[in-house]
């Protein structure tokens, strides 16, 4: 070979091997439970040291945490737990196993079909959007928010029945977090509803309100957790890439800010991080990131175009429908004026999702009943852009499968939210939002 092919086979491999998908084969899911605040300290310094990857961020007496830990080191990690008192239960075997499960797709498929009994890709889903578009040209507009980090288009749809002069605006945003694929095939779903649904109630909540919905807000990182690494969170801004070897950490993990953290609403007051090999970087000022960027914008633009009601955010997992603001707890949470409207408003919501499959979620602000967070999108768009009702909901599961969500619950989460979704709109009406 002259050394020009040799050059050229080389960086052949050295992209191929780049671009390998990660395995997750034999990684080891634990949960952890602290009986004390002296388990609560031991767990809060593994997660400081940074070596694991933490699939739940609360840490207190009684909550529980699920820790990922490499195969190597989950005989260490166990006597260590043991060590120090804490019993550590194994609660995944072989995460791929669970990622293998969750790309199944059923064989016979007619390619014209769009269903939800598998998780869907970015291409697909704006294949989809585009479709739905040409289909109900009378209703459906593409909306296009922004570009990310890699130039992708953040796109999403409007919908529109009446054309009503200053109409009531709806806005619902998903995929912030990439591996959360439970989020981005909910809200095609509702668009789907929204669009075919022959439910009194459903029509009613679709042509009601005009509806900006975008399902991935954050394409580059949902397209990485499907061709590289499935456990991605954050965007794929390379800005602060470093070494993240003390950690213990693949160097890769510094490619990327979180874009719930980046908002300019008490940005970095707590719950984030300035380490870029965190999950929950929070870069390196506030609305550093074109994708949080896109949404602020966004949001202000439509309260230009009329009266923008809802904002919702769909995150996994926890099973919860959370209300700002995400750092305050006790009385501290009527720093919102209508503290007791969202609750009533979201306490209602979930009544209604149990009726549909007996799922239990709980009500509260992240601080409450999850963990203390600044810098999230919906706190800015309550706190900033002052939009009256503004939720965040923490999808399926509790913990079993995590972000792993099988793909045969997809549709059970789908309907149950829809059900939710009817309920909160009628008890909103019924306080006189609308
Ligand atoms: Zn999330």
């Amino acid at each position: 070979m002259n050394s020009n092919i040799k050059l050229l086979v080389a960086l052949i491999i050295a992209v191929y091997v780049n671009a390998e998908y990660i395995s997750y084969k034999d990684y080891k899911v634990f949960k952890l439970v602290p009986k004390t605040e002296e388990d609560v300290d031991i767990i809060k310094n593994i997660h400081q040291e940074n070596k694991h990857i933490f699939w739940s961020d609360m840490i207190k007496v009684g909550s529980d945490v699920r820790i990922m830990v490499k195969p190597d080191e989950g005989n260490d990690f166990e006597n260590y737990a043991e060590s120090v008192g804490l019993n550590a239960k194994l609660i995944i075997q072989n995460v791929q196993s669970l990622i293998d499960a969750q790309l199944k797709r059923p064989i016979e498929r007619d390619s014209q079909q769009y269903n939800w009994d598998h998780y869907q890709t970015l291409e697909e889903i704006y294949d989809w959007l585009d479709k739905i578009a040409e289909q109900h040209p009378d209703v459906v507009t593409i909306i296009d928010i922004g570009r990310s980090v890699e130039g992708r288009e953040i796109k999403g749809v409007k919908i529109d029945f009446k054309k009503k002069a200053n109409p009531v605006i709806g806005f619902f945003e998903g995929g912030l977090h990439a591996r959360e694929w439970i989020s981005p095939v909910t809200l095609t779903w509702i668009i789907n509803e929204f669009l075919n649904s022959k439910d009194r109630k459903v029509r009613e909540l679709a042509e009601n309100v005009v509806w900006h919905i975008v399902p991935v807000t954050n394409p580059d990182g949902y397209k990485y957790s499907f061709t590289d690494n499935r456990m991605w969170r954050k965007n794929r801004n390379t800005a602060n890439f470093t070494s993240c070897a003390q950690w213990n950490l693949d160097d890769d993990m510094s490619n990327g800010f979180d874009l719930n953290r980046n908002f300019g609403y008490l940005w970095m007051a707590t719950g984030a991080s300035q380490n870029p090999c965190t999950q929950n970087f929070a870069g390196p000022v506030a609305f550093s990131e074109p994708e949080s960027i896109a949404i602020a914008n966004y949001i202000l633009g439509l309260q230009r175009e009329g009266n923008l009601v809802y904002y919702m955010g769909f995150h996994s997992y926890s099973q919860m429908i959370l209300i700002p603001y995400s750092h305050v707890k006790g009385a501290d949470v009527l720093e919102v004026a209508n503290y007791g409207d969202l609750f009533e408003i979201a306490i209602k919501g979930g009544e209604k999702l149990k009726e549909r499959h007996n799922t239990i979620y709980s009500v509260g602000t992240s601080a409450d009943i999850l963990y203390e967070v600044a810098g999230s999108g919906f706190d800015w768009v309550k706190g900033s852009a002052k939009v009256p009702l503004v939720f965040l909901f923490e999808l399926r599961d509790v913990g079993e499968y995590g972000f792993l969500l099988p793909p045969e619950q997809i549709i059970p989460n789908n309907e149950e939210v829809m059900d939710a979704l009817v309920e909160m709109d009628r008890v909103s009406r019924q306080i006189g939002y609308y």
